[in-house]
């Protein structure tokens, strides 16, 4: 671990992700009392920042989130704050501009850590595109051999199984795999987190999990927004990279991997990797697409309701798919022949992340109960939450009748809203359980590659419209029906 002489490296901090994420989360560590001692931040980008708008990228989530009651704003911690950060100009290409860097960098060990060297952390708030020249020329010119480096890249790792290889490559050449964080911000909701007590932690619930009770798996993201303003982001990716390949795949990987033998970054990421190596490429016939059309009450004056096409950060024309549906298989011993059902959409009618085991009726059904009325519920969206669907008495007065009801398991005290923390500030402790390994990325994007060549070819079909604010395309509950499970429809 970090424990002290942290310099945390902001490449892009004049970017979105810098000004959305990044800051925020180092402001709110470091007023938690939990980054190391003597921590230490550069903003590093090509642009010049004024001292106003640095200001603004580091605060501009704060106050956000305190104007909308989230949080308090405490202008002299924010300025005690801004004191342990500096901001460097320089170019992304040139070894002289990373020359200065490291000059930078030794002024603040010899002036704070006591002419200490650092331990650093290069987080890169850029394009993947340039991960690679970037992380290149940090391991040339600021690594420090006798410190702690770590480098630090959000997703998308690629946009496909080649893609990510290259990058991947790229990046190898450099930093060993106990150097890099791959970021998957799901990865640190608690909920996510939750599901490895939910196992492991019960002696209840891990017998349940295999294809000797569970019938089907589904795992269901509804948003009720829209790409709005987002649209060119988006346009490129669609839904499917944008969450399906990476934080559906983990979530499902999570909750149907082998028991880990210990809490080990090895032990628990080896079993997700095993359990995405079981998953065959998904068929591009079990496949539904969508893309939404304006709603039927036409556009709103806030700018949502207009048709995804319409949208003016979205090329014309445009068939990229914001909703998606598909099955998927996993083909080992504990899960097959149990079909994965997913699906996830935006502009749809509500807002809803879960993940659902539909379990088998009892083997002898003396009270008739109705197929997958038993089921294990994980919710992350709208509250999170753990529930059992069961049959009940209904009142004995009515003889034998059942009634379904949820049996929901919740913790008194637990902050509705996820405590994301702890997620970077697992980069300082050198835990790495909960960011992405390489050949996760890799066995995730071999999953989806194949599906994705085939809805990018010229001849690749076209989603359908559906309204925005509606449930999606009628043909999601055809495929529900297709692999066992119950329509959806109306719920
Ligand atoms: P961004 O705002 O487009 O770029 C960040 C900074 O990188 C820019 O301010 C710019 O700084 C520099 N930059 C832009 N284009 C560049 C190029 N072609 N080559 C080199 N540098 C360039 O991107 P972002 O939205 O912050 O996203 C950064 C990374 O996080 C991406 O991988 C993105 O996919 C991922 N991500 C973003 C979000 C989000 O909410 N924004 C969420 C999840 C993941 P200078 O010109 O000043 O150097």
């Amino acid at each position: 671990p970090i424990t002290e002489n942290a310099l945390v490296i902001v490449f892009g901090a004049s970017g979105d992700l810098a000004k959305k994420s990044t800051f925020p989360a180092l402001y709110t560590l470091w007023e938690e009392g939990l980054l190391p001692e003597k921590t230490r931040i550069i903003g590093y980008a090509r642009s010049k920042l004024s001292k106003e708008k640095l200001d603004e990228q580091l605060f501009w989530k704060i106050r956000d989130d305190a104007e909308q009651g989230h949080r308090k704003e405490d202008s002299e911690k924010m300025k005690e704050f801004q004191a342990l950060v500096k901001y460097v100009q320089g170019s992304y290409d040139k070894d002289d501009a990373f020359q200065e860097l490291e000059r930078e960098i030794g002024t603040i060990e010899k002036e704070v850590f006591s002419g200490q060297q650092s331990n650093r952390i290069s987080y890169l708030a850029l394009p993947p595109s340039s991960f690679a020249q970037v992380s290149a020329m940090i391991k040339k010119h600021n690594y420090t051999p006798n410190q702690i480096n770590r480098l630090v890249i959000e997703k998308p790792f690629g946009k496909d199984t080649e893609d990510c290889k290259r990058m991947m490559q790229s990046i190898a050449k450099d930093w060993e795999e106990e150097e890099v964080y791959r970021i998957d911000h799901y990865l640190g909701e608690e909920m996510i987190r939750e599901i490895y007590h939910l196992r492991f932690a019960n002696s209840f619930v891990e017998p349940l999990l295999s294809n000797k009770h569970v019938e089907a798996v589904s795992v269901v993201m509804k948003e009720t927004f829209g790409a709005e303003g987002r649209g060119g982001y988006f346009d490129e990716f669609g839904m499917m990279r944008d969450v399906g390949q990476n934080h559906l795949l983990q979530a499902i990987a999570i909750m149907m991997m082998d028991a880990p033998t210990s809490l080990t970054d090895d032990s628990l990421r080896s079993n997700k990797v095993n359990l995405l190596q079981a998953i065959p490429p998904v068929n591009p016939t079990n496949l539904v697409l969508g893309q939404y059309a304006a709603a039927e009450s036409g556009p709103k004056e806030d700018g949502t309701g207009k048709a995804y096409v319409e949208d003016e950060t979205v090329p014309d024309g445009s068939k990229t798919a914001t909703f998606a549906q598909w099955a998927m298989q996993v083909d080992n011993e504990r899960w097959k022949g149990v079909p994965v059902l997913v699906k996830c959409g935006k502009a749809l009618d509500k807002g809803l992340m879960e993940m659902t085991f539909h379990l088998r009726p009892p083997p002898n059904n003396i009270f008739n109960v109705p197929a997958h009325s038993n089921s294990l519920v994980i919710r992350m969206n709208p509250e999170p939450a753990v529930f059992f669907k069961a049959n009940m008495l209904k009142a004995a007065c009515r003889g034998t009748e059942t009634t379904e009801e949820e049996i929901k398991w919740t913790v008194p005290g637990r902050k509705v809203a996820g405590d994301k923390l702890a997620y970077e500030a697992n980069i300082f402790k050198g835990d790495q359980s909960s960011f992405v390994r390489e050949d996760e990325v890799i066995a995730a994007w071999e999953i989806f590659t194949p599906l994705l060549n085939h809805i990018e070819a010229p001849d690749g079909p076209t989603p359908t419209l559906y309204a925005y604010g509606s449930p999606g395309p009628e043909e999601q509950y055809e495929l529900e029906e297709k692999f066992g499970l119950l329509s959806t429809r109306g719920s």
